[in-house]
């Protein structure tokens, strides 16, 4: 079944609104490198705020943590990553093009034909030196997940938080994976953010705690306004599961080039904390005092992308509309995702309108992310504020200046009503909430 949404259009409308840019592209771009523009930015501060708090600060049972990129190389022994954080790579013999040999389908390479390498294992892992001496002692890697960090930190949390098993720790942060073929604009990039969380279990109720945050992780896309027809659930076979994982699903969505995993779930059992306790001789396990017994603790993780969430919300919410006969371009992105929460649009530069429209604009930054625009025809900010997905735009006119009220005008429905300026803050702050927007029969409603 075919994406509604080339990839092409969703890059053009991120470019041409600033959202997101190639990077270093006065210099011809860096590959599948990105750099999140005014709009971007604040999507993407937005889509990591509403992972934390539907992670943390909603819940009693987890807790975040920010642990640093550079870590002792020690770890990355322990948790399998430098022997196994591999993919298989050929090469062409021909156009010397390489390639991950498991996406390649046939014999010959997908570019030119020619012959193929035999496969090589390939390691992901981003290596460097630590200090002013290159040599063996020094090098060290850039982290390839957030998780590693949680571990290590296990008993530093546990015997700090106060907090009884099940306990989550949740971390937010840049990964780095040298891998063999990005693309896809920020589906697969070598530099990207991660979103875990690592909920540690009493063993035997991992099963129960995997299905539940399948289920809670599903949910939260579908609450943030993915269309659930666009997800779905995939079970690993046995055969695909990674080296510490005892079970694992992963959230897909059908991206423009397909369904592709959005995130991942897995049951990653005792792996962890049991190969960082063997590696550094700390002892890393549970007391549970009401049982009176000790033991390794499970692992759910919940890992997922932040930028390949962005990704998934903005080709959701694209939308090419006609409207009174003119095509209009519209991201119907979720309230509390949109970059900008409204915008104040006085109806022409006039100076007459100015003050009003500013005094408006000064009332509501402070609660909320607040545009002012006076350029060009009132159309054409409209449609600007409809491609990066505004949810209000607030109109001064003539007669503003005499009743003291504003047009508000939402982006979905097109609806509009006419509120009093000292009654603006409360009716943005309930419309942001989710009140219907023409169950405010407080003003009259215009029809449009
Ligand atoms: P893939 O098979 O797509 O490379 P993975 O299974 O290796 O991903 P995980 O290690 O499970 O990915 O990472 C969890 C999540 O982190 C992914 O579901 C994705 O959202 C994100 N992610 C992983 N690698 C990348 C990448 N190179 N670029 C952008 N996001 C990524």
């Amino acid at each position: 079944m075919p994406a509604k949404v080339d990839m092409d259009k969703i890059v053009s409308l991120c470019k041409r609104r600033g959202l997101i840019f190639p990077s270093s592209e006065i210099y011809g771009g860096l590959a599948s490198c990105w750099d999140y523009g005014p709009m971007g930015v604040e999507l993407k501060r937005n889509v990591r705020d509403a992972w934390w708090k539907s992670i943390v600060h909603e819940r009693d049972d987890v807790v975040g943590l920010d642990t640093s990129i550079m870590m002792h190389p020690g770890v990355w022994a322990a948790s399998g990553h430098i022997d196994s954080f591999t993919d298989p790579l050929v090469e062409c013999k021909s156009c010397h093009l390489r390639w991950r040999a498991d996406a390649v389908e046939g014999q010959g390479c997908p570019k030119c034909g020619g012959e193929l390498t035999e496969p090589r294992m390939f390691n992901l892992m981003f290596k460097t030196s630590m200090g002013p001496v290159e040599e063996e002692a020094s090098t060290i890697y850039l982290r390839p997940e957030t998780a590693q960090g949680i571990f290590v930190n296990f008993d530093n949390v546990i015997t700090t938080s106060r907090k009884k098993l099940p306990l989550g720790i949740a971390q937010i942060g840049k990964s780095f994976r040298n891998e063999i073929t990005t693309g896809n604009f920020i589906f697969r990039t070598r530099e990207f953010e991660h979103m875990e969380l690592e909920y540690f279990v009493k063993p035997g109720t991992d099963e129960e705690w995997l299905d539940y945050w399948v289920k809670e992780r599903f949910d939260w896309y579908v609450k943030l306004g993915v269309r659930k027809e666009n997800l779905r659930l995939r079970q690993h076979g046995k055969d695909e599961l990674a080296h510490y994982a005892r079970d694992c699903y992963d959230i897909e969505y059908l991206f423009p080039m397909g369904w592709s995993e959005l995130e991942g779930i897995a049951n990653r059992g005792d792996f962890d904390l049991i190969q960082h306790a063997k590696c550094s001789g700390k002892e890393l396990s549970y007391y549970d005092n009401e049982a009176g017994e000790k033991y390794v603790p499970y692992v759910i993780e919940p890992s997922a992308g932040v930028d390949r969430s962005v990704l998934a919300f903005l080709v959701d919410a694209y939308d090419e509309e006609e409207v009174e006969g003119e095509k209009r371009t519209v991201l119907h992105l979720h309230r509390s995702l949109a970059p900008i929460k409204v915008a104040v649009l006085p109806l022409s530069r006039n100076e007459k309108l100015t003050p009003l429209a500013k005094e408006v604009f000064n009332k509501l930054c402070p609660n909320f992310v607040t545009d002012y625009d006076d350029s060009q025809s009132i159309g054409r900010r409209y449609r600007r504020q409809d491609e990066i997905g505004t949810p209000f735009c607030i109109t001064i006119d003539f007669e503003s200046l005499e009743d003291k009220q504003v047009t508000i005008r939402e982006r979905d429905s097109l609806a509009q009503i006419r509120v009093p300026v000292k009654e603006l803050k409360k009716v943005i702050e309930a419309k942001l909430k989710g009140e219907a927007f023409d169950a405010s029969a407080l003003w009259a409603t215009r029809q449009k």
